[in-house]
């Protein structure tokens, strides 16, 4: 039987049908009215009638960018969208026939990897999301950690800076102000704004629309150039400095490293794992964990949203 899958990011939703084993068909994408709630839940029930009108359907996960109270029927807080104490499970189950469930996106994405990704022969892990911010997941012996208020898990607000870079969530120093993908191409405009060397790629790259974009330092990696890989170097620096404190704390078989940036593969992983090593603590006395890129791409939240709302209507 198939459960439907709907992410809800700040730009874009996404909606799908997934199979007890993680295969995902029929996705649709549509733009995100993230300024209004009401036509946020419209639009999020109508995808559902949608696919329900074609497929069996037993059950509808939600993944949605934001705090999600313990009960998981409400958004508390959601920096991209208009979302403050949102009962959005609530009212998109009043419209629909079968069970609806709410995760954070983050968690949903980890949990996709876990059953049927990077991760699917570990039983502890912890996920970095490298996008406009830094999401984090954690995985505990096969289960979901959300604490004790159900926000848990926002692994992109450690502080890793004292009185450093101004963060979003009203804090200072944080690794989501260092280990981004927003960070990263930051860091890429100003070297390629830079006079030296290193620039000299990254400023061919951005000369022929005037300023640097994602594609292009992602085209500057792929062709292996010297200063766009430094920079992420640094960035795996960052994160893998994060990383040592979060294994302090949890001690994970493995960490996930999904989002944008995340397709440069090893070229992001070998940093932050080496950055991991040299953070560690008690390094030769314990066993490592691994660092790997995250396999599901985009459909990793539909897809973990999916299998936890089945997981949850089997208990
Ligand atoms: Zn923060």
């Amino acid at each position: 039987m198939h459960s439907i899958g709907i992410d809800i990011g700040g730009t874009k939703i996404a909606a799908g049908l997934v199979s007890p084993d993680g295969e995902v068909s029929q996705v649709k994408k549509v733009p995100s009215p993230a300024a209004e709630p009401d036509l946020m839940a419209e639009t999020v029930v109508e995808l559902i009638h949608n696919l329900q009108r074609e497929n069996q359907v037993d059950t509808v996960g939600i993944a949605a960018a934001g705090f999600i109270n313990s009960e998981r029927n409400e958004i508390l807080y959601s920096p991209n969208l208009q979302w403050r104490h949102e009962p959005l499970k609530t009212r998109i189950q009043q419209q629909v026939s079968v069970p609806v469930s709410l995760e954070n996106d983050a968690n949903a994405a980890a949990w996709a990897e876990f059953r049927f990704g990077s991760a699917k022969n570990a039983d502890s892990m912890v996920m970095l999301t490298i996008g406009t911010g830094v999401g984090g997941a954690i995985i505990d012996s096969g289960r979901l950690i959300r604490g004790g208020f159900g926000i848990g898990g926002e692994l992109g607000h450690i502080r890793l800076v004292k009185n450093g870079r101004q963060c979003g969530c009203g804090q200072r120093g944080c690794l989501e102000q260092y280990g981004s993908g927003t960070a990263f191409l930051k860091a890429a405009r100003k070297l390629a704004t830079s006079d030296g060397p290193a620039g000299r790629r990254l400023r061919e790259l951005a000369s022929e629309n005037g300023v640097l974009t994602g594609a292009e330092v992602s085209q500057a990696i792929t062709e292996g150039d010297v200063g766009a890989l430094s920079l992420l170097r640094e960035l795996g620096d960052y994160l893998g400095q994060g990383l040592a404190s979060i294994v302090a704390v949890l001690d994970p078989e493995i960490c996930v490293v999904g989002g944008g940036v995340s397709i440069a593969g090893e070229k992001l992983t070998e940093p932050i794992y080496f950055s991991y090593l040299n953070n560690l603590p008690a390094r030769g006395y314990r066993p490592e964990l691994s660092v790997v890129a995250a396999k599901l791409g985009n459909n990793a939240g539909l897809i973990g949203a999916a299998d936890i709302s089945r997981a949850e209507s089997l208990q």
